[in-house]
């Protein structure tokens, strides 16, 4: 039986359930400057899997990019970036795995150790990652790139689409794909697909700063720290305080 609730903007949804995983019935994508296919930047796994299915039903040819210099340290790299492989194979979806050049990531965001989660380190973190993209989206044959970055509530989506246009700027006749895909319960369903298929559930956004700032957090709640590489969605975590 379905429920009601209240869907942010004051309006009671009738049924949430319409947009569960399994009912929802995805409208076209229709991709911007005439485009024939996509690269698309991913983060992580749970972020991807909504994209990438919302991108699948459509039929859009699309080509996973996987930069993400700034995750650390290398095992939490590995974790994510093989959980997103899983995904992409189960799609059939072409997956590029590209460099981990951290060092170049700590130069990149030096002197903004201790800014604050959304702030500039982060800027300068999307800007690099959106870089690299457009810029290999360049080199073959792309002319429009996004990120599954902007689906967590977590971020602030002004900021991932500036950064994209910035990136994508840099290419005459590129474009960065703003859609939004947190509406129509995409939120909602990226949940229930990291569940489905119980990935790996970070408790950091990634770099070695958000590590140290939510386990200072944590510890100010009187909260355990983060035990990295054992939670996943959909699984008990069995040895709580081993
Ligand atoms: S908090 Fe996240 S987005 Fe910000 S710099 Fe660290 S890894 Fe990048």
């Amino acid at each position: 039986m379905g429920r009601r609730s209240n869907n942010g903007d004051g309006k009671q949804d009738n049924d949430m359930s319409r947009f569960s995983a399994d009912n929802y019935e995805r409208p076209v994508l229709e991709m911007p400057n005439g485009a024939d296919k996509v690269l698309m930047h991913s983060c992580c796994a749970p972020c991807a899997a909504e994209v990438m299915d919302a991108l699948a039903a459509s039929d859009i040819e699309t080509t996973i990019f996987f930069y993400n210099p700034n995750i650390h340290p290398r095992d939490e790299y590995n974790i994510r970036k093989e959980e997103n492989i899983r995904y992409a194979e189960k799609l059939g979806m072409e997956f590029i795995d590209w460099d981990y050049n951290a060092r170049d990531w700590f130069d990149r965001t030096k002197g903004m150790e201790d800014e604050p989660e959304r702030g500039i380190r982060c800027t300068a973190c999307f800007d690099m990652r959106f870089e690299v993209t457009a810029d290999y989206a360049a080199e073959n044959g792309f002319s429009l790139i996004s990120s599954t970055l902007g689906i967590s509530r977590w971020k602030n989506m002004q900021q991932i689409n500036g950064c994209g246009e910035r990136a994508a700027a840099r290419h005459p006749g590129m474009e960065y794909w703003t859609f939004n895909w947190r509406k129509e319960g995409g939120s909602q369903r990226m949940i229930e697909i990291s569940k489905r298929e119980e990935f790996y559930q970070q408790e950091y956004c990634g770099c070695v700063y958000s590590l140290r700032d939510t386990n200072q957090w944590r510890e100010s709640k009187n909260r355990p720290k983060i035990k990295r590489l054992v939670k996943f969605y959909g699984r008990e975590v069995l040895d709580e305080e081993g």
